[in-house]
């Protein structure tokens, strides 16, 4: 059971300190404060651990402090969307950008920094597409020890002051350990704070439980956790609520294609029929990455890219964040060159992004009309 209280209630309150006082006297019932302080407003929640069946919403929604009280009904107790009187946020805002359940960012970028000319071809391409988020990958787990690895924190400094030059607002930005956090925070001090980083959780990371509870005690960077290759989406999922239940609820899901072992024509099979049961399931902006799902630039005879039929798909089933490889200059990207679209290809690729995501819009107020 959660119990919600009142916007801005304070800790050292008289009342809140009668709230839990009461609940302290409650048998078999244990409870955990999750306090998260917003620019406008601080949103308390109290999750109650142990025998709650015992106990009524009526009952617990007279007590002092509390505006509103959610009977649990799903595993992912912080990110979940239970069945009843749930209508806790499902969006959030960093750094002046919103995402949420009912938006669509794009984040086009490099899968990995190679060198300042291709960063800076890719960031002044997308602010003169009107863009404000990128991805840009330092630090690169590889499946092979010989291959590149990214070049780490060195190459950070170029990266946040370019972001900085072209109004970039949001990187997101892959971390495997704990010390690429701390370097992150110190070259965005060093620079000045140019723009802001949404940590991302790999795939081959999902169940990293250490990294994901230090990502997840940290609530300055929000965080983009992709879904394992090889695990179920409950398992994912609840990879994503240890972010949470340590405290950052920023916490954005990204579906990137499964491994599967029947001779598939992309790197992975595409799941991106899975955004609207995300959604259902969790109050977690959803995201699609359609260059690791297809893996390559194959183009299907009506003209179009694998790519772009794939984000098409992902986007008019309501997705809420496209995570997608560009390079200047495929030929001479250090990783994943084979899946990335030219920067050339931006323009094509956002109005592409635009017709699917008109057509999810009217998708949905059809919908609405028809259930009137
Ligand atoms: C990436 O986005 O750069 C990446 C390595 O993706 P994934 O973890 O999904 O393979
Ligand atoms: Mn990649």
């Amino acid at each position: 059971m959660i119990l919600v209280l009142e916007p801005n209630t304070r800790p050292e309150g008289t009342e809140y300190r009668m709230l839990t006082s009461q609940l302290e006297r409650l048998p078999n019932v244990s409870f955990r404060v999750h306090r998260e302080v917003g620019s406008e407003v601080t949103v308390t929640e109290i999750y109650l651990i142990g025998n709650t069946a015992a106990l009524t919403i009526e009952q617990m929604q007279v007590l002092p402090c509390v505006a509103k009280v959610v009977r649990v009904s799903e595993p992912y107790r912080v990110l979940g969307r239970h069945k009843q009187g749930d209508d806790r946020a499902s969006s959030f805002d960093y750094n002046g950008v919103h995402f949420g359940q009912d938006t669509l960012n794009v984040f086009a970028g490099l899968c990995a920094v190679d060198s300042r000319e291709s960063v800076e071809a890719m960031m002044k391409a997308l602010r003169d597409n009107g863009q404000v988020c990128t991805r840009m990958g330092a630090y690169k787990p590889r499946t092979s020890p010989y291959a590149f690895q990214g070049f780490g924190a060195s190459c950070l400094p170029y990266v946040y002051e370019l972001a900085g030059k072209y109004g970039i607002r949001v990187i997101s930005m892959e971390v495997t350990h704990e010390s690429h956090v701390d370097e992150i925070r110190e070259a965005l001090a060093a620079t000045g704070n140019p723009t802001g980083v949404m940590l991302q959780i790999g795939t081959r990371n999902t169940q990293n439980f250490e990294l994901l509870k230090l990502v997840g005690k940290q609530q300055e960077f929000p965080v983009l956790i992709k879904r394992g290759f090889g695990i179920t989406l409950d398992e994912s999922l609840n990879a994503a609520e240890y972010l949470a239940t340590e405290g950052n609820r920023k916490v954005v899901f990204c579906l990137r294609g499964m491994h599967t072992n029947m001779g598939d024509p992309h790197r992975n099979l595409v799941d991106f029929a899975h955004v609207p049961v995300v959604k259902r399931l969790t109050r977690m902006p959803v995201a699609i990455d359609p260059s690791h799902s297809v893996g390559s630039r194959a183009r299907a005879p009506d003209g179009l890219l694998d790519v772009f039929h794939v984000t098409a798909q992902g986007v008019i089933a309501g997705a809420n964040m496209v995570l997608v490889d560009f390079h200047p200059d495929p030929s001479r990207a250090l990783v994943d060159g084979p899946q990335a679209l030219l920067v050339s290809e931006l323009p094509h690729f956002l109005d592409d992004v635009a017709i699917a995501r008109e057509a999810y819009e009217k998708r949905v107020r059809r919908a609405r009309e028809a259930s009137a």
